[in-house]
């Protein structure tokens, strides 16, 4: 016969603390993980966590009571098919170790939670820390070429006094005694067991009671800090720069916040972006154009690039000088730079200038301007038809 009492060493009239209490030394002491050469132990921890499922609850520990364990088999929370003398599986006997430490995953995280609960907070209650945001403007030379930029930020980070705990000395920081450490607080409700967090400790499980002075028991203080932004070749403005780790520190022990570095790129007076290429407006005299003449062209990554401007060249001619433009910034390759050719008509003529140009219309034919003549031809033909 079962003496759910007896397996938890209480007395009938234990009250929940004391259940508790008993069930923690002896769930310690059976636990499979710490008894790896003691057989007996995975069926004791079975007992004694199916005598607590039982007596920690109200409801069951009454019907128990009067009927005996008998008349709880098949009882909604306590599985059908359980065998003789306890739990039929480990993990049902685990969950309820869990249910009433808290903590979650494997058992090993929860027997560390168990024992350490003073300096480790549980895995499952750490918060990763808030994520910055930061804009920067680069030059449009720099977004082609990449440039590292130094910022200055200001973060939580782990208060440096206190180690990041909060508080003032390691003593003065205790298992929160509302929920014995374990961050939750159980309730039962008829057959079913309710868990919240608990509104103590928020669910760190521990309380500061003697809080550092440095960051009044946050654990954290606002630094100021100098960083550098590697910002890649090829970032256009509206591009979003991820600096993992560089957000705020977390407030429970856990990882750090990111930041996102938002990139604005000056426009260029002459340079202009199309995608990874780069168009370049370049204007050329009349006669340069149509003579045909030589250019050196500075290009934004630095070169310098001679251009031949062929003779006879029109307005709108596009040149193309191969892998001049902006690297990919997701490795693809690189861009071309397009030189559009502006042919720029002379103004502010001398006297002697005109007298020239003169000179020149009265010797041009229609060969010279092919263009003009063809449209004049149809022009004509538009109207006579
Ligand atoms: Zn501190
Ligand atoms: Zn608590």
């Amino acid at each position: 016969m079962t003496d759910y009492y007896n397996t938890l060493g209480v007395a009938k009239n234990a009250t929940q603390e004391e259940i508790k209490k008993a069930y923690r030394k002896n769930a310690m002491k059976f636990h499979p993980d710490k008894n790896r050469d003691y057989p007996d132990a995975e069926k004791k921890f079975k007992e004694v966590s199916e005598a607590y499922e039982v007596l920690s609850d109200e409801k069951k520990r009454q019907i128990y009571d009067q009927y005996g364990a008998d008349a709880l088999k098949g009882a909604a929370g306590m599985g059908s098919a359980r065998g003789p003398g306890g739990f039929s599986s480990m993990e049902e006997a685990l969950r309820t170790f869990m249910g009433a430490f808290g903590g979650g995953g494997s058992s090993d995280t929860i027997f560390e939670s168990f024992f350490g609960f003073d300096s480790n907070p549980q895995e499952a209650a750490v918060r990763q820390g808030n994520n910055k945001k930061m804009n920067l403007t680069i030059s449009f030379e720099e977004s082609v070429r990449g440039v590292e930029k130094e910022a200055i930020i200001y973060n939580y980070a782990a208060c440096s006094s206190c180690h990041g705990s909060g508080a003032a000395t390691p003593k003065g920081i205790s298992k929160c005694s509302r929920c014995q450490g374990s961050g939750q607080i159980h309730q039962s409700r008829g057959f079913f067991s309710m868990s919240s967090v608990c509104n103590q400790c928020h669910g760190n499980g521990s309380v500061i009671t003697d809080p550092c002075k440095e960051c009044e028991g946050s654990g954290r203080v606002k630094k100021k800090q100098k960083i550098t932004i590697k910002v890649p070749a090829g970032v256009d403005s509206g591009m979003r720069l991820r600096m993992a780790g560089y957000g705020d520190a977390s407030p429970d022990g856990g990882p750090s916040g990111d930041l996102y570095v938002y990139i604005n790129v000056t426009p260029h007076e002459f340079f202009q972006r199309d995608g990874d290429d780069i168009v370049l407006e370049l204007p050329v005299g009349f006669a340069e154009a149509a003579l045909g003449c030589k250019k050196d062209i500075p290009t934004p990554l630095g070169h310098t690039c001679r251009m031949q401007i062929p003779e006879g060249t029109q307005t709108g001619k596009v040149l193309r000088v191969k892998g001049e433009g902006v690297e990919n910034v997701h490795g693809q390759g690189r861009g071309d730079l397009f030189i559009r050719v502006i042919v720029e008509t002379p103004v502010g003529l001398s006297e002697k200038q005109k007298e020239l140009l003169k000179a020149f219309g009265a010797l041009e034919g229609d060969h010279n301007s092919p263009r003009k003549r063809g449209f004049l031809d149809k022009m004509k033909s538009f109207f006579t038809n």
